[in-house]
């Protein structure tokens, strides 16, 4: 079917009736024609002012084909779901965090039950989480270790660090003392020293008032 079609108004103004490629929609624009009345080619609409008010009311014409906005929205669809689809890919969630089994925890229970002093809260001895989980072994993780610690037993720490903590704090009591008996020997000495000018002072005045005499003193 032609797509634009030279017509006229009631008024007689110049009009395009214009058909959809892919149906029978019909739609009617105002435009002008290109021709002049006399011209002995037939009449030509101004195609360029006919698709300008075309595209007003959602028609459009891509390619040579003139869609009326039904024919269009149907073309759109296609063109869409034409296009490949997009799979997305998702990265492999991270392996769970391995878990202790049933027999592995009974025995991280059996090892802190020796190795945990539950008077003080404390590891005995030298004794880790990290420890424990080497002594055990078969994959067993100091985290494991360190989760039933906290959950049944108590916090981290052991004797040999509480012991170290405690002769680091005598050391520094015995620093501090030993500072404060300084000072006080040198408050002594000031003293002494002050004793000691007094009785300078007072030899010093005796030689003046003697005069040269003394001097062979
Ligand atoms: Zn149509």
């Amino acid at each position: 079917m032609t797509q634009f079609v030279a017509d006229r108004d009631d008024r007689g103004n110049a009009t395009a009736r214009c058909n959809c490629d892919e149906c029978p929609e019909q739609i009617v624009v105002k435009t002008n024609y290109i021709t002049r009345v006399g011209d002995r080619r037939p009449i030509e609409i101004n195609k360029t002012k006919a698709l300008m008010r075309l595209q007003d009311v959602g028609w459009t014409y891509v390619k040579n084909v003139l869609r009326c906005p039904k024919c269009e929205a149907n073309r759109k669809e296609k063109t869409v779901s034409k296009e490949p689809t997009i799979v997305t890919v998702t990265p492999p969630a991270a392996p769970p965090l391995r878990q202790p089994t049933r027999e592995q925890k009974r025995l991280i229970v059996a090892a802190l039950d020796d190795a945990y002093d539950m008077t003080n809260l404390r590891y005995k001895g030298l004794e880790t989480d990290k420890g424990i989980a080497e002594m055990l072994g078969d994959g067993t993780m100091p985290g494991w270790v360190a989760a039933v610690r906290e959950d049944m037993f108590g916090p981290d720490g052991n004797e040999e660090m509480s012991d170290l903590a405690g002769e680091v704090k005598d050391w520094m009591n015995k620093v501090d003392m030993e500072l404060a008996a300084i000072k006080t020997a040198m408050l002594a000495i000031e003293q002494s020293r002050a004793e000691v000018k007094k009785y300078q002072d007072r030899l010093f005045k005796i030689a003046a008032a003697i005069g040269p005499k003394a001097e062979r003193v």
